[in-house]
């Protein structure tokens, strides 16, 4: 009876050893499952051919020159420019969203600005460096939950270091001709990164960086108390556009056929983070539109 109850209970232990084994199994990989949100997986190898801190440094060099160049040309929205004061307190409301992306985002120098210019376009280069054209804002009458979509997939771009992939693939690309610059990576890197000046505000991205930027985006959006469908209004805001004069954002940033449906498809993973997110106390609008928005519109 003895051995018996004793060999019971060591069969107990063992179970309950088993249970425990499997429990700690579930928890380590707990983390990923659980986590909410969008699922995008790792970022591209390719960008680890460039060094993340020279490309921050170009980008921050070639943002303050536009800038500096828009100001002369009387372009640069000033500070007090309600268009400018709710793009930056959307963005101060995205940005402490980002870090959970990419730990770098930390010690970006965010910076907003709004440029005079009727195109439809917005981007963020490398370092958290953002630009809105006046153009998206009254042309396609944004709402705030619209902008902040659009800030996000910009954001995410950053977040994500497009950027710093498309020029590790061109540093690939070209390593197989330069061997000794190939070998020597970094070096190959920076000196990619001085033939490129001057297209890192105008890199076009590929269509998986796209829907990539779209779901992390909306995300990032939808935590920081923005409406995740406001990705679907702005979308058909965007192709009615291109019906007329195509906007410029899409020839940077192709868009896929699915582009809609997919985030419908994703909705369900961002909503309940939006519905617990602290909303905005303040709302702020498009600009008002204008009696003849095809002649008088602004400064290119
Ligand atoms: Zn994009």
């Amino acid at each position: 009876m003895k051995l018996d109850s004793h060999s019971s209970s060591s069969a107990a232990a063992l179970q309950r050893m088993l249970v425990a084994a499997a429990l700690l199994a579930v928890a380590a990989v707990l983390p990923a499952q659980a986590r909410e949100g969008v699922d995008v997986g790792k970022t591209s190898s390719f960008a680890g051919l460039v060094s993340a801190d020279q490309l921050e440094q170009v980008s921050q060099r070639q943002y303050l020159q536009m800038r500096q160049q828009a100001a002369q040309q009387h372009v640069l929205a000033p500070e007090g420019n309600p268009q400018l004061v709710r793009l930056r307190a959307i963005a101060q409301r995205i940005v402490p969203h980002s870090y959970e992306w990419n730990e770098r985002a930390r010690q970006w120098k965010w910076e907003v600005n709004l440029f005079g210019s009727k195109q439809i376009n917005a981007f963020c280069m490398p370092g958290g460096k953002i630009a809105f054209f006046y153009g998206l804002l009254d042309r396609l009458q944004l709402s705030d939950d619209e902008v902040a979509m659009v800030m996000g997939h910009e954001i995410a771009h950053a977040l994500r270091e497009h950027a710093r992939e498309r020029v590790g693939k061109t540093v690939a690309t070209r390593g197989a001709i330069e061997i000794g610059s190939a070998l020597l990576g970094l070096g190959g890197g920076g000196r990619t990164l001085a033939d490129m000046g001057g297209q890192l505000m105008t890199l076009k991205f590929g269509r998986d960086d796209e829907s990539e930027a779209d779901l992390v985006g909306m995300e990032l959006a939808a935590r920081a108390g923005y409406d995740p469908r406001a990705g679907i209004t702005l979308w058909n805001k965007m192709v009615a556009a291109n019906k007329g004069a195509p906007p410029e954002w899409l020839s940077t940033h192709p868009s896929g056929g699915s582009r809609i449906k997919d985030i419908e498809a994703n909705l369900a993973k961002v909503m309940p983070l939006y519905e617990r997110a602290e909303k905005p106390g303040r709302g702020f609008g498009p600009p008002a539109p204008r009696a003849a928005p095809a002649s008088a519109a602004g400064p290119d």
